[in-house]
């Protein structure tokens, strides 16, 4: 049986349509023998809506005290991030554009954009696609150069599911990107059942990631904590195709951490 570890890709109450708390996913994890949990909410125009006159931090705190967290809870190593939304055809992350012009105590005093300040914490960023009406009219190859100028970002880590963006690319040219720039593919239990049920297009790309070399990850993009490490169908999905356990970088917490501090800048 493929040994998975690891839950790189949830979401606690700070994403608005999530329902638990950082503990509670952490104990959801522990339960299930995980031995390391990505707690990756939204950053993403779904959160907080866009401010034409400037952007306040007040609303981002959620990322700015991650220092209180411990590494390890409950036994579960745990580690801090969040799933930014690709806003453009070139493959721009939420925040990049946005300067920074209340800070939590009145006046900034820094002159960061948004996503500077979200990201300087984070140990690692999944770069999903969610609305996208921005690329209405895409060519194929404009939608590869997307994904992979957001993997090239160097807070990236996870493409997250790519299976169920609703967008044509060239699945083998953004898998070898990921290879060469040792960061990962998500396979992301959500999109294979329910209705994101998009399980015929992940199983396309994970067998192209094993053709050609990417590792991937497993997230559950859990919303509650009774979805956290539940990966079945990532894994009945991977071992119906002898996925090789060489290239899933979750498979143990060691193997993860260490392709996250190969590959993400501090
Ligand atoms: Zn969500
Ligand atoms: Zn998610």
């Amino acid at each position: 049986m493929l040994h998975l570890a690891c839950d790189t890709h949830t979401h606690t109450t700070f994403s608005r349509h999530a329902y638990s708390t950082v503990e509670e996913n952490v104990r959801a994890a522990a339960e299930l023998l995980f031995e390391l949990l990505g707690v990756t909410d939204h950053f993403s125009p779904m959160v907080h809506p866009e401010v034409q006159t400037g952007v306040d931090l007040r609303d981002y705190q959620h990322f700015l005290n991650f220092e209180v967290w411990p590494k390890t809870w409950h036994g579960v190593r745990l580690m801090h991030g969040c799933e930014a939304d690709i806003v453009d055809l070139e493959g721009h992350l939420y925040g990049w554009d946005m300067p920074v012009d209340r800070g939590l105590g009145g006046p900034y005093a820094w002159r960061d954009t948004l996503q500077e300040a979200v990201f300087r914490d984070c140990d690692y960023v999944i770069a999903s696609v969610h609305a996208h009406a921005w690329a209405e009219g895409a060519t194929r190859e404009q939608v590869t150069q997307m994904y992979i100028h957001a993997l090239e970002h160097p807070k990236v880590l996870i493409l997250g599911h790519i299976g169920r963006s609703g967008l044509d690319f060239d699945v083998d040219e953004v898998c070898a990107a990921a290879r060469d720039l040792g960061k990962l593919i998500e396979i992301n239990e959500s999109s294979l059942y329910g209705r994101h049920n998009t399980s015929d297009r992940c199983r396309h790309i994970a067998k192209r990631c094993m053709a050609v070399g990417c590792m991937v990850s497993t997230g559950s993009d859990a919303h509650i904590s009774h979805d956290v490490a539940r990966l079945d169908h990532t894994r009945e999905l991977l071992e119906s195709m002898g996925f090789s356990a060489r290239l899933v970088a979750t498979r143990d917490a060691e193997t993860f951490l260490g392709v996250c501090e190969a590959a993400v800048a501090k």
